[in-house]
């Protein structure tokens, strides 16, 4: 498409992981290791890239874990902050940006005043909502202070998004809501006052955005069923105990996805206009922005698909910079998920202790889960590495071989999987140069 703008910059998300555990092989498998790799392509490509990920600070579920082990949240934070930066160290996954919210209070009252902003300005309207409470705690039950099932697929829930299916899960659309704090049934009832975002009034933008950008069939699936029904109403503060204050409405947070969708506003701007104050400056600086790509799990599309797209365009975006998802499926483990509460996983600091980073990236790469499902087993893990030669040769795959890889590694396109098999698998050997990608091995240089 013929454009009168300078080539700007490519804008590569990965969901900032919670900071209430340790990263499994399943989160590395999923978004983390796929967009470093796109990035890296990406600037091999010779395009400007700006990486962005950081903390989810502002999780409820990190003060919910910090008062399960009795420990302080600081503490808490700070030890398992400590063990994902490990990881993106040890396996060589870089980001150009990387928000830590409790240690920076520049993007705190950022994301503070952008809300305020809006709301001032009428661009988000303050309405009651109603919504199920626990009767015996304090506050409301929302994110990890809630859990139920799923009224789409009857899986179990918190108060959030399906982590099966991907639906909008707040405390009100649960089935059989209860307490996580006690464990009751959450039967009362609380009417709250503050900012929401209707998404019904932002259907056209949506609709827009979804049928330009590139998603793939779960995200489709997810998007067609948002569009079956009114889109949902959703708040944008919580009377609750943790998460950044909202200005003007006391004793009320900053609801986390709401943070992050304004803390984007905020990081990507500042990161092509440095001296940009305020909203509409920041958002000018995204002027610069060619196009945003998201590498998730399903459980987090609604926010990246839905919320964002529709605070992004109630703050004055241009729809043009969406460019799509990158959605992973399940890493299983031995047959059965991940499980951080049960401790049925291959925890990725103590892997990366031991194993060459390499080898995990190339392995983890082949072995992506996406567009399916796959399972870990060390029995794979072994057959499939110890036949890898990964130290550049002077050989390298054929022509075709190599540009297939090209191609698996564009975003639109992008499948490490294949990109893998087409510099491992053939009798070839190594591809010097585009084999680094995956495994993390050389440098690119930053244009
Ligand atoms: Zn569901
Ligand atoms: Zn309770």
């Amino acid at each position: 498409m013929p454009t009168d703008r300078a080539p700007g910059t490519t804008v590569v998300l990965s969901p900032p992981p919670t900071p209430n555990g340790p990263l499994h092989l399943g989160h590395l498998a999923g978004p983390y290791l796929a967009a470093d790799i796109a990035v890296r392509a990406a600037r091999r490509r010779g395009e400007r890239v700006f990486a962005l990920c950081g903390l989810d600070d502002h999780q409820n579920y990190v003060l919910a874990k910090a008062r399960q082990e009795g420990t302080g949240v600081r503490e808490l934070r700070d030890r398992y902050a400590g063990l994902i930066h490990e990881v993106f160290d040890r396996v060589g996954v870089g980001h150009d940006g990387f928000t830590e919210p409790l240690d920076d209070p520049e993007y705190r009252s950022a994301v503070a005043g952008f809300l305020g902003e809006l709301v001032a300005a009428g661009t988000l309207p303050v309405e009651e909502w109603r919504t199920p409470v626990c009767a015996d705690c304090p506050g409301i039950a929302h994110h990890a202070y809630v859990s139920g099932r799923c009224a789409h697929c009857d899986g179990p829930s918190g108060g959030g998004t399906c982590e099966g299916c991907g639906s909008y899960t707040p405390a009100a659309a649960l089935v059989d809501p209860r307490c996580t704090r006690c464990g009751e049934p959450a039967t009362g009832t609380r009417t709250v006052t503050g900012p929401v975002l209707r998404l019904e009034e932002y259907r056209g933008v949506l609709q827009s955005v979804w049928y330009r950008a590139a998603l793939p069939p779960r995200a489709r699936e997810l998007v067609w069923r948002l569009l079956s029904d009114p889109l949902p109403t959703v708040p944008l503060s919580y009377p609750t105990d943790w998460g950044i204050a909202a200005d003007g409405f006391p004793g009320q947070r900053v609801d986390v996805w709401a943070e992050m969708g304004l803390g984007y506003l905020h990081t990507i701007g500042r990161q092509l206009q440095p001296d940009a104050t305020g909203l509409a400056e920041h958002v000018k600086a995204w002027d610069g922005v060619d196009s945003v790509w998201t590498f998730l799990g399903l459980d987090n599309a609604f926010y990246y698909l839905a919320l964002f797209p529709a605070l992004f365009a109630a703050a004055g975006v241009p729809q043009r910079v969406h460019g799509g998802l990158v959605v992973n499926e399940f890493y299983r483990l031995d047959g059965a998920k991940f499980s951080t509460s049960r401790g049925h996983a291959v925890w990725a600091h103590e892997l990366l202790r031991q194993e060459d980073p390499r080898a995990v990236r190339a392995f983890l790469s082949w072995d992506r889960p996406a567009p399916h499902a796959t399972n870990f087993t060390w029995e794979r893990y072994r057959a499939a590495t110890a036949g890898w030669d990964l130290d550049p040769g002077t050989g390298g795959p054929d022509p075709g071989e190599l540009a297939r890889a090209e191609q698996a590694l564009a975003l639109e396109t992008f499948d490490s999987a294949l990109a893998a098999r087409c510099l491992l698998g053939g009798p070839g050997g190594p591809a010097d140069g585009l084999l680094d990608v995956l495994t993390g091995g050389g440098s690119v240089a930053r244009p």
